[in-house]
């Protein structure tokens, strides 16, 4: 199936480990911003030393950086016949720019995992004792909540709009909400 995704959902919703599984499963890349900001910073390259503070600070990098990489991240073969962007876009200028970097191949389909803030403040504060990812201290990840609420979830709407969203309960059992997105994905995407 060749499909062009976006997965929304708070920090903590399980974006990442459902993005893994759903690129298995559909054999398309899952690219997220937020991973290759990481691994820059961990490589100590240019873009590395440029986000490191203000991802430690859980803001959001600038735009213009965040879409230069992800517009070159697109351009390579693997994503030519679908993809999975997990973190990206993050605001609506974001949800613009990608409109523009598609061009006549729009996307299919935008997912949202849903979950409680509660429950999602205590899943960071467990991975933080397990991964020590500098932004998982309970001050950040509130702040990351904040940037969420503010900037990020309004894309919902705008998708929404386009009848593009499909929302995916994020509680549960990891194999459960993998089994639960694979068939919102199956009944929506073309
Ligand atoms: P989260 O667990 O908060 O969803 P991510 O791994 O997606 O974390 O992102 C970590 C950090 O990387 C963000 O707090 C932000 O600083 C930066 N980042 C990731 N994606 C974007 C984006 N699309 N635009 C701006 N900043 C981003």
């Amino acid at each position: 199936m060749t499909a062009r995704l976006v997965l929304l959902g708070p920090p903590g919703a399980g974006k990442g480990t459902q993005a893994a599984r759903l690129a298995d499963e559909l054999g398309i890349p899952a690219i997220s911003t937020g991973d290759i900001f990481r691994a820059n910073i961990k490589g100590g390259t240019e873009l590395g030393k440029k986000v490191q503070a203000i991802t430690a600070s859980g803001a959001l990098v600038p735009d213009e950086l965040t879409n230069d990489l992800v517009r070159d991240r697109l351009a390579q073969d693997d994503a030519a016949e679908g993809f999975l962007l997990d973190g990206y876009p993050r605001n609506v200028a974001q949800v613009a720019a990608l409109d523009e970097i598609l061009g006549d191949r729009p996307l299919d389909l935008a997912v949202e995992i849903t979950a409680d803030p509660t429950v999602v403040v205590e899943r960071l504060l467990k991975r933080a004792e397990i991964e020590g990812r500098e932004d998982d201290t309970e001050d950040v990840i509130r702040h990351r909540l904040d940037v969420y609420a503010e900037q990020t979830a309004p894309i919902s709407a705008v998708y929404g709009e386009r009848g593009l969203l499909v929302q995916v309960d994020g509680i549960g059992d990891v194999d459960d909400v993998t089994a639960r997105l694979l068939t919102a994905i199956g009944t929506a995407a073309r």
